[in-house]
């Protein structure tokens, strides 16, 4: 959220948005199951073309330093780093503020609940999420390929993990916001959901909201989130068809 350049309108008189999406649109999102050779499990997305993200997941295994392995189930532990070359203005390489906290509330909040840690006592599961290219959401898109690459390595979980933030911009509520949108907009909900029970894993609010326009945002980013879990889906499915028919082929 900060100052706009002056008469620059995120919504037109069509209610067209500044890429031409309507208000309650997702941007076109891509998957991808199992990238990575020597990953447990991987995904890579494309959020709307311009987020480019990257999961990798190893494990259950053994856990460096021992000092952190629990007698009664996994540790998990995320990290979500984005890559120098990311953003517009380069970025630091290594953590900085915001990166430790989206890697705790990614780890404990969206994506822990989802995993049954007590079938693997005193080993480690570790996520990597790298943001290649950023723009806007890229939490919201981490966390869909990290619960991605969790499936991909086969750790048993609950439900998968889906994500979107809705927001406000122009004093409308709107799904999925994209970098200007993020930028010069009101404020921005990130919502993480596991949908076969309908529980919320994660939800956060940046800037400023009513009562009604945030519960309207939630449900909003529970409806874009619901269209992830489908196209998480079918990715899954792609993935087995592909070693299904590999198999085939060898017969
Ligand atoms: N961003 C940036 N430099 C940074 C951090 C963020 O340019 O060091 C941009 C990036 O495009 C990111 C967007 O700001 O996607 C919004 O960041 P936010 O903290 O809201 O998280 P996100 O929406 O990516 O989950």
């Amino acid at each position: 959220m900060m100052g706009r350049p002056e008469g620059l309108k995120l919504i037109d008189e069509n209610g067209k948005r500044i890429d031409g999406r309507k208000k309650y649109e997702l941007r076109p999102i891509k998957m991808e199951v199992g990238v990575l050779k020597n990953a447990d499990g991987s995904a890579y997305i494309e959020w709307g073309g311009k987020n480019k993200v990257l999961a990798a997941v190893y494990g259950p295994r053994e856990i460096h330093p021992k000092h952190l392995q629990r007698p009664d189930r996994a540790i998990l532990r995320v990290r979500y780093n984005m890559a120098p070359f990311s953003v517009e203005e380069r970025k630091k390489p290594g953590p900085d503020r915001r990166s430790v906290e989206i890697s705790k509330v990614i780890r404990g909040g969206a994506l822990e609940p989802a995993l049954l840690l007590h079938m693997f006592p005193r080993t480690a599961i570790d996520v990597f999420i790298e943001i290649l290219q950023a723009d806007a959401g890229t939490r919201v898109a981490g966390i869909t390929a990290a619960s991605l690459a969790l499936a991909d390595a086969g750790i048993p979980m609950k439900d998968l993990v889906a994500a979107c933030a809705a927001g406000k911009i122009d004093g409308e509520i709107v799904l999925d916001l994209n970098k200007e949108e993020d930028n010069y907009g009101e404020a921005d909900v990130p919502v993480a959901i596991m949908p076969l029970k309908n529980d919320i894993t994660l939800l956060q609010m940046d800037g400023y909201l009513t009562k009604e326009e945030f519960l309207e945002a939630v449900r909003l980013a529970i409806k874009g989130a619901k269209a992830v879990y489908q196209k998480q889906r079918e990715a899954l499915k792609e993935k087995y068809l592909k070693i299904a028919q590999e198999v085939e082929g060898n017969e």
